[in-house]
C-alpha cells in the first residue's frame, strides 16, 4: 500500500490505533491517504464490512469506491463508502422503530419540503416558504427541535417561524416521512439517548474516515463522536482553506473541537501539492492569504512553472461564454503532444450560481461539444417531471409512500393534509403503506367519511391507470393515453394556477409534452436484446415507466463520460481537471453581493466579514481545480433581469496578483504579432524569389 504516498502520507495511512486528523490544502493527496487507509485497514485484518468512508457528495462516494476496487479488488465493495446522509438512512432504516418510524420511511426532497411548508404556514409564496425552509434547516443543523428554536428566537419573525416549524414537523411524523436535515438529526438522536443503539453501532464501526471534515456541521460532527466511542478509530481529512459551506451550517469549530475533545489526536500536516502548476499554486495561495490562518501552511509543488494564468475580460455573457469555448478549442487544436490533456473530459468550465450555466450551454451546443452539467438541476429533478414520475412509480408500485403523497397531491384533488395526516397516523398503526391503507375495512374509523370516498375513487384510480397502462403498445396509442390521463387529472390547468408567471407555466408544460412524447416513442417496438433475436419483444407502457423511473439513479452512474464539465464551484469540490475557465469572476458574484441581499440584509461589518472570507475560500476551491492552465474570466456588462449593467471584475483577481510575474491574455496583440509574422515571412520569401 506504500506505492504513490510520500512520507507524511504514508505515517497517517499507517497509523491505525487512534484518532488521526489530516490538515492539509488543496490537492496534496488528503482524499488518496483515504482510499490508501482502507487498504491498510484491511490488510491490517479489519473486516471490510466493519470500515466506514464518509464523502461530502455520492458522487465522490461512487469515485471513491471505484478507486478502492482498483486498490483492493473485491474486498472493497464490503466497505461502506458513502456520505453522511446516506449513513443516516441506514442507521434509521435499522433502529428508527425506536423513534416510530417505520423501515421504509419516506424522505421529501426539497420541492416536498417547501410545498408542506407552503401548507403550515398559509402561504403560497414559495420564496417565503424557502426562508422558512432555510431557516428550520439552519436550526435542525444546530440541533435544535422547534421547542428549543421558539425558546431562543430573538424577534418575532423567528417566533413564527419556530411554530411553522412545529406543525411542519408534526406532519413529517404522521407520513411516516423525514427531510434530509432529519438524516442526520435522528440517527443522533438514536445514538445519543438509545445506548444499545449506540453500543452495537460502535461495534459495527472498526474504523471511520471522513473526508472534507472541514464542512461537516455540528450535529455531522456529534454524530461521528458517537460511532467512534471511546476507542476513536477514526482518520478525518480536510482543509481549514475549503470549508465553503458555512451558510449551511458547517462550521469551523469542529476543526478546533477535535484537538480537545481527544487530547491523542494525531495531527499530520501534508505539504506538497501533486495537482497544480506552480504557477497555478501561487494564485490560489495569494487569493487565500488574506484570510485569518487557523492552522498555517504552505503548500509546494514540483510540476514546474507551467502556463500562466489567463485573465479574460468579456463584453457580455455570450462573449465570455465564447471566448470560453474558443479557449478549449484552441487548446484541443494544439500541436504539441496531440493526445495528452485534450480530451473533452479534461476541461471544466466553473461559475458560481446554477443560473449561470445556460450561455455556455448554449456555446457548447452550437460548438458541437459534448457537455454535462453537474451539481445543476437535470431535466428529470425538473418539479413536473418529478409528478409524472410520482404517478408513474405508484403505477409500478402501489406501496410507493413518497410516490403516493406525491401523485395525490398533484394535482390536488380535494384531499387535505389533515385526511393524509389521519391516513398515515392509521397506515403506520396497522402497519400498511399508504395505499393498501385505502382499502382496509376500518379506514373509515379514522378518516371521516366524505374523505373516505375521495380517497377509494383515487386508489381505484390508480388501480384503472395502472391496468390501462399495461395494455397500452406502440407511440401513437401511448401518446394518446398519457394525454388523456393528464386531461383527466387536469394536470395543465394545475400548472398554470400554482404559476403567478404565464411564462414559467407554459414552459413547465411544454416539458411535460415532451416528456410524455420521449416516452411514448420508447413504447413498443424496442429492440430488448442486442443480438436482435428478441427484436419482436415490444414495451408496454406499463415497463417503459418502469425503466424511465429508474433513470435518474443511472444518470449517477455515467461516469468516465469524454464531455466538458460545466459546474458550480461549490459542486467541483474534491475533483480535478487540466484545464479549468472559472467564469464570471466579477464583483456581486464572487464574491457574491455582500450587503445588500437577504442573508446578508443587516448583517453586522463583522459578519460581512465573515461571509467575504468564505467567498475567498470559495475562490480558493476554484483555482485549486485546475492542473495544468487555467484562465479566469469577467465581463464588463453583465444581465440583470432584462436589462444589462456595467460590471466590476473581482477583487479576487487582483489579490491573485497575477501581474507578478504572468500575463494577461489580449487577443489582438496576439492576432496582430501573427499578422506581423506572417508579413515578415511573405517579405523575405519575396526578397529571396528575386535573383
Ligand atoms: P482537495 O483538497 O482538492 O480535496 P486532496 O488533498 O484530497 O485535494 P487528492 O485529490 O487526494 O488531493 O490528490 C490530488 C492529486 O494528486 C490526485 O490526482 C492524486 O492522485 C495526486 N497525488 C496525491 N498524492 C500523491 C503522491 N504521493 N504521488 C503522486 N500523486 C499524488
Ligand atoms: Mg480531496
Amino acid at each position: 500500500m506504500s506505492a504513490g504516498l510520500n512520507t507524511a502520507q504514508l505515517e497517517a495511512v499507517n497509523y491505525v490505533s487512534g484518532p488521526c486528523l489530516v490538515l492539509a490544502g488543496a490537492g496534496s493527496g488528503k482524499t488518496r491517504v483515504i482510499t490508501h487507509k482502507i487498504g491498510r485497514l484491511i490488510e491490517a485484518g479489519l473486516e471490510p464490512k466493519r470500515i466506514a468512508a464518509i464523502t461530502f457528495t455520492n458522487k465522490a462516494a461512487a469515485e471513491m469506491r471505484e478507486r478502492a476496487k482498483d486498490l483492493i479488488g473485491k474486498a472493497a465493495k464490503d466497505v461502506t463508502v458513502c456520505t453522511f446522509h446516506a449513513l443516516g438512512v441506514r442507521i434509521m432504516r435499522e433502529d428508527g422503530q425506536v423513534l416510530g418510524l417505520k423501515p421504509q420511511f419516506s424522505i421529501m426532497d426539497a420541492d416536498d419540503v417547501t410545498s408542506i411548508l407552503k401548507d403550515c404556514g398559509g402561504t403560497t409564496d414559495a420564496a417565503t416558504a424557502r426562508q422558512w425552509q432555510w431557516t428550520i434547516s439552519l436550526w435542525k443543523n444546530m440541533g435544535l427541535n422547534a421547542e428549543q428554536a421558539a425558546a431562543q428566537a430573538p424577534d418575532d419573525n423567528a417566533r413564527v417561524i419556530a411554530r411553522i416549524m412545529a406543525l411542519y414537523q408534526e406532519r413529517l411524523t404522521a407520513y411516516q416521512s423525514v427531510d434530509f436535515d432529519d438524516l442526520i438529526g435522528m440517527p443522533l438522536k438514536l445514538l445519543a439517548e438509545y445506548p444499545e443503539v449506540r453500543e452495537r453501532w460502535q461495534a459495527k464501526m472498526g474504523h471511520v474516515l471522513v473526508d472534507e471534515y472541514q464542512d461537516t456541521n455540528a450535529t455531522q460532527y456529534e454524530v461521528l463522536k458517537h460511532l467512534v466511542g471511546e476507542r476513536a478509530r477514526f482518520t478525518a481529512v480536510g482543509d481549514d482553506d475549503q470549508s465553503i459551506y458555512g451558510w449551511r451550517g458547517a462550521t469551523l469549530d469542529n476543526l478546533k473541537r477535535l484537538p480537545v475533545d481527544f487530547p491523542n489526536l494525531k495531527v499530520i500536516k501534508l505539504e506538497q501539492n501533486y495537482r497544480s502548476t506552480s504557477a497555478i499554486l501561487r494564485a490560489a495561495n495569494n487569493v487565500i492569504q488574506p484570510n485569518p490562518k487557523l492552522f498555517p501552511k504552505t503548500l509546494f509543488s514540483e510540476l514546474g512553472e507551467g502556463e500562466p494564468v489567463r485573465v479574460v475580460d468579456a463584453v457580455n455573457e455570450e462573449h465570455e461564454a465564447d471566448r470560453a469555448i474558443a479557449r478549449i478549442q484552441s487548446i484541443r487544436g494544439g500541436q504539441v503532444n496531440p493526445s495528452k490533456h485534450r480530451e473533452f473530459k479534461d476541461f471544466a468550465i466553473l461559475y458560481r450560481a446554477n443560473h449561470m450555466a445556460r450561455p455556455f450551454e448554449q456555446a457548447l451546443r452550437r460548438a458541437n461539444i459534448p457537455y454535462k452539467v453537474s451539481g445543476g438541476q437535470s431535466f428529470f429533478d425538473k418539479a413536473e417531471i418529478k409528478d409524472l414520475c410520482a404517478w408513474f412509480r405508484l403505477w409500478i408500485n402501489n406501496d410507493d409512500d413518497p410516490a403516493f403523497l406525491r401523485a395525490i397531491t398533484s394535482p390536488k384533488r380535494g384531499i387535505g393534509h389533515q385526511t393524509l395526516g389521519q391516513l398515515g397516523t392509521f397506515a403506520t398503526q396497522y402497519k400498511l403503506s399508504l395505499f393498501e391503507a385505502l382499502f382496509a375495512g376500518s379506514l373509515p374509523s379514522a378518516v371521516n367519511t366524505r374523505a373516505v370516498d375521495g380517497l377509494h375513487e383515487f386508489g381505484r384510480y390508480i388501480n384503472d391507470l395502472e391496468h390501462r397502462a399495461r395494455h397500452t403498445l406502440g407511440k401513437t396509442d401511448a401518446l394518446a393515453f398519457l394525454l388523456e390521463w393528464l386531461k383527466e387529472i387536469g394536470y395543465e390547468s394545475h400548472l398554470y394556477d400554482g404559476e403567478d408567471n404565464e411564462k414559467v407555466a407554459s414552459a413547465r408544460w411544454t416539458n411535460v409534452l415532451e416528456f410524455c412524447d420521449w416516452m411514448a416513442g420508447r413504447c413498443g417496438g424496442e429492440i430488448e436484446d442486442a443480438t436482435g433475436t428478441d427484436a419482436t419483444d415490444t414495451k408496454n407502457l406499463l415497463e417503459v415507466a418502469q425503466t424511465i423511473s429508474l433513470i435518474s439513479t443511472l444518470s449517477e452512474r455515467e461516469k468516465d463520460q469524454n464531455v466538458v464539465t460545466l459546474s458550480t464551484l461549490h459542486a467541483s469540490k474534491g475533483l480535478e481537471w487540466p484545464h479549468v475557465t472559472l467564469v464570471g469572476v466579477n464583483e456581486g458574484l464572487l464574491p457574491f453581493k455582500l450587503g445588500d441581499d437577504d442573508t446578508t440584509a443587516g448583517a453586522s461589518q463583522e459578519g460581512i466579514l465573515l461571509r467575504l472570507q468564505e467567498e475567498r475560500r470559495l475562490m480558493y476551491v476554484g483555482i485549486t481545480r485546475a492542473q495544468r492552465s487555467l484562465a479566469v474570466s469577467w465581463t464588463k456588462r453583465r444581465k440583470k433581469g432584462r436589462e444589462s449593467v456595467a460590471a466590476l471584475p473581482s477583487r479576487f483577481i487582483a489579490e491573485m496578483r497575477l501581474d507578478e510575474n504572468t500575463v494577461k491574455e489580449d487577443p489582438r496583440e496576439k492576432l496582430k504579432a501573427l499578422r506581423a509574422e506572417f508579413a515578415k515571412r511573405a517579405a523575405d520569401a519575396a526578397a529571396q524569389a528575386k535573383p
